[in-house]
């Protein structure tokens, strides 16, 4: 009480709010890398090149053959609340894209070194820019890149020591990152992507084409044995769609960690979605074991409002009840189907 009565109210400085903002978003490098590659898949890239150094704390360089961006829009690119992807609340309300929010490069650019280089289709050199970190100013200097984009965060936290206090090891950090990709590998089969750690290449993957070539991509996140073990699901009714894999219950494991189930495209997690898988494996799985899948919903996006969470990992279903009662049906038929042939008249 002391302190409300000691200072008046101000409005804070542009790089204090953007550092607030960061709180919520950028948690550790794997964020900052999650970020970093929805603004890749927004640019239409087509393959996504990620390195990291030291865990991610000394550096993150993402590069993509994306859209790129246009010299003049480079310093709004960093600038608060400033998005391509979203003009009104009707644009908000269907949104389609990863992002929306216009908040990711102006945060991270208050929590370490950003640079950003960008070359458009057609511009004759790239232009690259620095932001000082006071949120308001931004250097633009002529470079030279192909048509992309490339991001880099270096020093991540060196200026908020009590975030930084926060990480684990390099090791843990990075292996947030490596998982972090792998699960949106399989969100984006048509992207093409690398991965290194200290000049290690730890993944490389081209974008997959060929059913054999989703396979092998399938087979590198969840193990070769998942394919041999798990059932195909493809079920649609009433505008929902849902597609994937689920594994046989035999295949089960003791942490719910090969979970993967995707909104439009996006990695969510979601309490809803959990129970109804686990109910749908209820009779088949025994207590306490955890099912393998990876699910892609598909829907109206006017029927899910994914401004539900800074970092979006959340997602708010319109109608939930039905969302639930879907997904329930759908495996719960996969799952019977697959019972051996003494059971095939409970199958409704
Ligand atoms: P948001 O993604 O919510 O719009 P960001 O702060 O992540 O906000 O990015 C701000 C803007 O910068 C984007 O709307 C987009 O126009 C541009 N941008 C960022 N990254 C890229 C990229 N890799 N390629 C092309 N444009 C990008
Ligand atoms: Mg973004």
């Amino acid at each position: 009480s002391s302190a409300r009565s000691a200072m008046p109210i101000r409005v804070l400085p542009p790089q204090l709010i953007n550092q607030i903002a960061a709180g919520e978003v950028v948690e550790r490098p794997a964020s900052v890398v999650k970020e970093l590659v929805e603004n890749a898949f927004d640019a239409a890239a087509r393959s996504v090149d990620i390195e990291v150094e030291q865990g991610g704390l000394r550096l993150i360089r993402i590069r993509d053959d994306g859209c790129g961006i246009a010299r003049e829009e480079l310093p709004l690119a960093l600038s608060r609340h400033a998005t391509s992807k979203i003009a009104s609340l009707e644009d908000l309300e269907r949104v389609t894209s990863m992002g929306f929010r216009g908040e990711a490069l102006p945060s991270i650019s208050s929590v370490a070194r950003l640079t950003v280089t960008s070359r458009t289709r057609g511009e004759r050199c790239a232009w690259r820019v620095t932001a000082d970190g006071t949120g308001t100013d931004f250097d633009v200097q002529p470079t030279a890149h192909p048509e992309g984009t490339t991001v880099e965060v270096r020093d991540l936290f060196y200026n908020t020591p009590a975030r930084r206090k926060f990480l684990r090891s390099e090791k843990t950090e990075f292996s947030h990152t490596e998982t972090l990709i792998k699960r949106m590998a399989l969100s984006r089969f048509d992207v093409g992507f690398s991965l290194k750690h200290d000049s290690r290449t730890v993944l490389n993957l081209r974008p997959a084409e060929t059913q054999a070539e989703i396979e092998r991509r399938l087979g590198l996140v969840l193990g070769d044995a998942f394919l041999e073990n798990a059932l195909t699901v493809e079920f649609s009714a009433a505008g929902l769609k849902l597609s994937g894999w689920v594994g046989l219950p035999t295949f089960s494991r003791s942490q719910a960690d090969m979970q993967f189930f995707y909104v439009n495209g996006r990695l969510v997690r979601d309490k809803l979605v959990s129970y109804a898988v686990k109910q749908a494996y209820q009779d088949v799985l025994y207590h306490g074991r955890q099912p393998v899948y990876v699910l892609y919903l598909e829907l109206d996006p006017a029927l899910v409002d994914v401004n539900a969470h800074p970092a979006k990992l959340e997602v708010r279903f319109r109608d939930s009840r039905m969302v639930h009662d879907f997904l329930f049906r759908a495996l719960h038929r996969v799952l019977a189907e697959s019972k051996p042939k003494a059971s095939e008249a409970e199958i409704t």
